[in-house]
């Protein structure tokens, strides 16, 4: 994994599901910032949570990137090291450095630790700030003697967070007020999400984020994650969500528009092009491959979404 000079993107997919077309979208636009940029792309498997991670939609997603005409130039499956659930080593050295910087605590709580491995979406940031932190004398002892084993906390930083998302502009944030603190590693000894996209970030040297915009919440969090752990942040660009016609974001627990779907309605060129028409790149939804829309990419076209597909899905 050289790092060098690189500058470096990032497909950061989850196994759990197949893609969705807002996963397409969003991969759309991380192939165009980084080819548009001058970047090399990665792809990175997140397959931290193993009830939750399946080979075979690993190899789809895959497959159906390339089906895309989105390549990448470092990886996984071909290169070792790109899979989340390969890298403990990594997690429990940047975990042992917080430890040492006094930012880790042992929580009891059994509320949203499930969530933790998977990146946040809506609705589902758990609330941070418990009393396990403060817990002393007789109540500690009595946790630390009961059967449950805590999980891992990081105390989030009570101080408002500015990061420049190269979509949506400054983004302003108190994490310790807003998600609170968080969980870097589960009772069950997985590692959590937060915790491992930071250090990935960091050490595969990637200097461009693409991602969709929920998680746009995430970033300042993770820009002071790979800060404290004596790294450089990234910059984020954020993709705009894509919404069914009743409002409701698109997503792979749904069962939304995924894949298996797409390829049977469309080609490649058709799909593309009905995405690059949603994301403003285009002025008809006409079919084109994703290389022709590389040198006029801006993220200036892109709107902020949410976007509804009716009509042209
Ligand atoms: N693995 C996450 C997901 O599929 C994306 C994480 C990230 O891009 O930071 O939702």
């Amino acid at each position: 994994m050289e790092m060098g000079n690189i500058k470096r993107g990032r497909y950061a997919p989850s196994p759990s599901g197949r893609l969705h077309l807002g996963n397409v979208c969003s991969s759309l636009l991380a192939w165009l910032d980084a080819r548009h940029t001058g970047c090399e792309l990665i792809f990175r498997l997140e397959d931290l949570d193993p009830e939750r991670s399946y080979m075979d939609y690993a190899r789809l997603m895959a497959e159906d990137l390339r089906w895309l005409g989105l390549d990448w130039d470092a990886g996984w499956p071909e290169d070792e090291g790109f899979a989340q659930g390969e890298r403990g080593e990594y997690y429990a050295a940047a975990f042992a450095e917080l430890e040492r910087r006094g930012l880790i605590y042992r929580c009891w709580c059994s509320r949203a630790e499930r969530l933790a491995s998977r990146a946040p979406h809506p609705g589902e940031e758990h609330p941070g700030g418990c009393a396990c932190r403060f817990l002393k004398g007789e109540a500690l002892s009595e946790r630390e003697r009961g059967k449950r084993p805590p999980a891992f906390k990081c105390a989030a930083p009570d101080r408002d967070m500015v990061i420049i998302d190269e979509h949506f502009g400054e983004y302003s944030q108190n994490p310790a007020r807003e998600g609170g603190d968080f969980i870097v590693r589960r009772s069950d000894g997985v590692w959590a999400y937060q915790l491992a996209v930071s250090v990935d970030d960091m050490l595969m040297g990637v200097s461009r984020v693409v991602r969709a915009a929920d998680l746009l919440s995430s970033a300042p969090k993770q820009s002071w994650l790979i800060e404290t752990l004596g790294g450089t942040p990234p910059a984020y660009a954020h993709a705009p969500l894509l919404t069914a016609p009743d409002g409701r974001k698109l997503s792979k627990r749904d069962g939304d528009l995924n894949m298996a779907e797409l390829r049977r309605l469309y080609t490649p060129e058709q799909l593309i092009g009905r995405l690059a028409y949603l994301c403003g790149l285009t002025d008809r939804p006409e079919p084109v491959r994703a290389a022709e829309l590389v040198e006029a990419f801006d993220w200036a076209k892109v709107p902020l979404g949410p976007i509804d597909i009716s009509g042209v899905f």
